[in-house]
C-alpha cells in the first residue's frame, strides 16, 4: 500500500525538525567536543568545516566518524569559494563559529596567522553566511542562526581586584590572541546591527578536557610529568584562571544556540578559580596515586615542578560571572574542577595512542598522505 498522507506528513514533519549545523573548526579541542556532544546526544545533523592546521586532529572524532549524521569538509574560512560552495552544497540551518588560531604563546612569536584566521576568516564567514542567509526561503531563513564563540581573555586582567566579567565589562585585550579575538567579536557584534543578521556571541573561560592539544597548560602538565620532565611554571604561578570543563562548555553552545536570544551575548564559566600553582599541584597528587610506575628518579611528581620566566603580557585573573545564562536558559556546569581534572588525567592515562600520535606528528602526515 502507499503510505498514507498522515504517514508523509509526519515523516516530512520529522525530518524538517533536524537541525543541521555547520561548525567551523570541528577538528580543534572545543569544536570536536560540541560534535561529539551534538551527534551523541541529539538528533542534530553536523557538517565539520575545518583546515587542519596543526590544532586540528582527526582522530578526535573518531567515536562519531561513521555516523551517517557526521561530514567533514576541509576548508579554510578566509577561503570565500570554498565557504560559498560548502552553503550551497550542505544549506545549514545554523554556523557555530569556532575556527581560530587560539593558543597565546604562539601568538606572541608570530601573529600573522591570528589575523588571518581570526579577523579575515571571521569577515570572510561572516560574508558567506549572510549571502547564504539572502538566498534562503522565508521560513529557513528566519530560524537560521550564527553562533560566534569567544573567550573571556577579551575582557582583559582582572589583576587586583575581586571583579568578575558580565557581558557588559569593557574590553580590553592584552596579547595579539585576545586583541584579535575581541575584534572578531566586535565584527560579529556589528553585522548584527548593521544588516539585522541574526548573531549570539559566547564568551567563556579556560577549557579542560579530554583530547586537548598537549601544548596547553593541562594536558603538556600531564605528559611532561609521565615522561619525568620538568613542569614549567610561569612566574610564580599566581595566575588565576576560572576552569570549565569542556563537555559542560559543549552543552552550554548548543543551548546558546538553540535558546540564546538573538543579538544577545552570553559568558560562560565554570565557577572554578584557581591558581595555575594549584592547577599543576593538584594534577601532581592525582598522578602519584594512578600511575605506579613512575619515571627514573621520581618519587612525587610536584618535585618536577620548575618556574620559568613569565609570559609577556600575562593577564594574572580571569573569573566569570556566568548568572546570566544561568537565569535565562538554566545552564550551569555539570562537573566541578575535582571531579573534571580526575576524569581529564584518567583519560590522558588511558588514552596513550591519542596523544602519542600528536607528540610524535603522525596525526598529521598520515592526513596528508605522507604516511609511513
Ligand atoms: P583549537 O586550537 O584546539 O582548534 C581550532 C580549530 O580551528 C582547529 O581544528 C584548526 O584546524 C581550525 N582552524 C584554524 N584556522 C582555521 C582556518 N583558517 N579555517 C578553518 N579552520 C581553521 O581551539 P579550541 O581550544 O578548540 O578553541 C575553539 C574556539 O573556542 C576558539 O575560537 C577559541 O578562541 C575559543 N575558546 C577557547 C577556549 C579554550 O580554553 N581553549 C576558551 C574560550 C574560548
Amino acid at each position: 500500500l502507499p503510505p498514507t498522507n498522515d504517514i508523509i506528513s509526519h515523516n516530512t514533519q520529522k525530518a524538517s525538525k533536524t537541525m543541521k549545523i555547520l561548525i567551523t573548526g570541528g577538528a580543534g579541542f572545543i569544536g570536536s567536543a560540541v560534535i561529539r556532544y551534538l551527534v551523541n546526544d541529539t538528533d542534530c545533523q553536523v557538517i565539520n568545516l575545518d583546515k587542519l592546521t596543526y590544532a586540528g586532529n582527526l582522530d578526535s572524532l573518531e567515536p562519531v566518524a561513521d555516523s551517517p549524521r557526521y561530514q567533514f569538509e576541509q576548508a579554510d574560512i578566509c577561503d570565500r569559494e570554498a565557504l560559498d560552495r560548502i552553503f550551497s552544497t550542505h544549506r545549514p540551518d545554523a554556523v557555530m563559529h569556532l575556527a581560530a588560531e587560539s593558543h597565546v604563546d604562539r601568538s606572541i612569536d608570530g601573529p600573522g596567522d591570528f589575523i588571518q584566521t581570526n579577523l579575515v576568516g571571521t569577515y570572510t564567514i561572516l560574508e558567506a553566511s549572510r549571502t547564504y542567509l539572502a538566498s534562503l526561503e522565508e521560513q529557513k531563513g528566519s530560524a537560521f542562526r550564527f553562533l560566534h564563540v569567544s573567550t573571556d581573555e577579551v575582557y582583559g586582567d582582572l589583576a587586583g581586584s575581586d571583579d568578575l566579567f558580565r557581558e557588559d565589562t569593557s574590553y580590553d585585550p592584552s596579547s595579539p590572541y585576545s586583541a584579535t579575538k575581541a575584534g572578531s567579536d566586535h565584527l560579529v557584534r556589528a553585522w548584527g546591527r548593521t544588516f539585522k543578521f541574526p548573531v549570539l556571541i559566547t564568551n567563556c573561560s579556560n577549557n579542560y578536557g579530554p583530547y586537548q592539544f598537549p601544548e596547553k597548560l593541562i594536558p603538556h602538565m600531564i605528559l611532561n610529568a609521565l615522561d619525568g620532565k620538568p613542569l614549567p611554571i610561569y612566574g610564580d604561578g599566581s595566575q588565576i584562571r576560572d576552569w570549565l570543563y569542556v563537555d559542560d562548555h559543549a552543552r552550554a553552545l548548543y543551548r546558546v544556540l538553540t535558546t540564546g536570544k538573538l543579538g544577545e551575548t552570553y559568558n560562560i564559566g565554570g565557577l572554578n578559580e584557581k591558581k595555575n600553582i594549584d592547577v599543576v599541584r593538584t594534577i601532581c597528587a592525582i598522578m602519584d596515586q594512578a600511575v605506579t610506575v613512575k619515571p627514573a628518579g621520581v618519587e612525587r611528581f610536584d618535585s618536577l615542578i620548575t618556574y620559568v620566566t613569565d609570559r609577556p603580557g600575562h593577564d594574572e585573573r580571569y573569573a566569570i560571572d556566568a548568572s546570566k545564562i544561568n537565569a535565562d536558559l538554566g545552564w550551569s556546569p555539570d562537573e566541578d574542577f575535582e571531579s573534571g581534572i580526575r576524569k581529564t588525567v584518567s583519560w590522558y592515562l588511558e588514552n596513550r595512542e591519542w596523544w602519542q600520535r600528536v607528540v610524535d606528528g603522525s596525526y598529521r602526515l598520515e592526513r596528508l598522505g605522507v604516511g609511513d
